[in-house]
């Protein structure tokens, strides 16, 4: 039985540089799951595009920065689409380094939801474990994702439950939910703020209900995160009046947790099957009580009445009555619930788990299972 300090190779999302936000909530995962990994003792080396950076450092962290071109994300892509890789694609040049020093690890952790080092898995002898981030946004993606569910379900891991139901499994899904670390986040007691709403700015993520709502209530809507589809943000602007939406931007995490925590709730209106919903866990880290569609994570996360409520998706009416309410959740609760289910350390303690059990199946065992 291997239960010892790992040798681990993680594997950054090609989509962007850690701090680009391009990566979306990965990249956080990514910048906690190691943090949460070294206090456990475990050595990492992170492979990652050229840019990236760290907010620490340690003894047992090595950092190999990769130069090409960022890799499209598939929630952009039409469901049909083929997998594509750019002329100089930093995807490949990752994978490469991992081949190169994959016989100094233990195990390699791979953060792309891409084609590419899910097929590997299927060829390469070296143990590739794959947090999957998203529900099946192509159909492509799903046949890999599925097959791997079949052939190594041990190297497979999911947020939550609800996204793993995308996939064709054979066996109980892994799940692990996510985690943040909890010196990086303030409980803030005021109960009395503006609305909040944090995403990456894009359809999918629904940010025009979150915005009706606050116009319905002749509120301001305070707005946190990477603007990846400008059209869709001015179609916003456009809509709505200009000063009903107060555009904060992108900021690092210690900037927007302070901001987030003076909020009275957070409205999350995605319009997908969330896969998890970072930004759900990281306000109630901050006390911040959550509105969120049950769909997807945010169902996960949310006990609605306790740390928030859920409310049927595309149901603005129902956002602005849940609103209304607030003031019933007890910040208290929200913070509580993110120490016990979502730091770090009970992240990284999930997935050690996930590995160890992972690293003492022989893939033989995998496919009797
Ligand atoms: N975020 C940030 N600064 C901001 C707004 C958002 O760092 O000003 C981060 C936030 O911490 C979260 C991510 O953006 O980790 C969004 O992740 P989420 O899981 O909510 O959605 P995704 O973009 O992955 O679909």
């Amino acid at each position: 039985m291997i239960n010892k300090q790992l040798k681990l190779i993680l594997v950054s999302t090609p989509i962007g540089y850690l701090g680009s936000g391009k990566g979306g909530g990965v990249e956080i995962t990514i910048i906690s799951l190691i943090k949460g990994l070294i206090l456990l003792g475990h050595k990492i080396i992170l492979i990652a595009p050229k840019g990236s950076k760290l907010p620490f450092e340690s003894k047992l962290l090595e950092i190999r920065l990769i130069d090409g071109i960022d890799q499209p994300s598939w929630q952009h892509q039409k469901t049909s689409d083929p997998v594509l890789i750019p002329f100089n694609s930093v995807l490949p040049k990752l994978w490469e380094e991992v081949i190169d020093i994959a016989n100094e690890s233990d195990a390699v952790i791979n953060f792309a939801y891409d084609w590419l080092p899910l097929w590997l898995t299927k060829i390469q002898a070296i143990k590739i474990f794959h947090l999957i981030s998203m529900g099946a946004e192509s159909l492509i993606m799903k046949e890999i994702i599925s097959e791997i569910g079949q052939l190594f379900p041990s190297q497979l891991a999911f947020h939550t439950k609800i996204q793993s139901k995308d996939y064709s499994l054979k066996n109980e899904p892994i799940i692990v939910g996510n985690g943040f670390d909890m010196e990086n986040y303030f409980f803030n007691k005021n109960e009395n703020g503006p609305l909040g709403w944090a995403g990456r700015i894009a359809p999918e993520k629904g940010l025009e209900d979150a915005v009706k709502v606050a116009n319905d209530l002749d509120e301001k809507l305070l707005v946190w995160g990477f603007i990846e589809d400008k059209e869709y943000a001015s179609k916003i602007e456009n809509i709505f009046k200009k000063e009903i939406v107060e555009w904060r931007g992108f900021l690092p995490t210690n900037q927007f947790q302070e901001q987030l925590g003076r909020c009275r709730a957070l409205l999350n209106t995605p319009k997908w099957n969330e896969a998890y919903g970072n930004v759900i866990v990281e306000a109630m880290a901050c006390g911040v009580p959550v509105i969120a569609y049950d769909l997807g994570g945010p169902g996960e996360l949310i006990e609605d009445g306790f740390n928030g409520f859920l409310v049927k998706p595309n149901d603005i009416e129902g956002l602005i009555k849940a609103t209304k309410l607030i003031s019933e959740i007890k910040r208290k609760n929200c913070r509580d619930w993110f120490e016990i289910k979502a730091t770090n350390k009970v992240f990284a303690e999930r997935v050690e788990n996930w590995l160890y059990k992972g690293l003492n199946k022989k893939n033989s065992d995998d496919l009797q299972d």
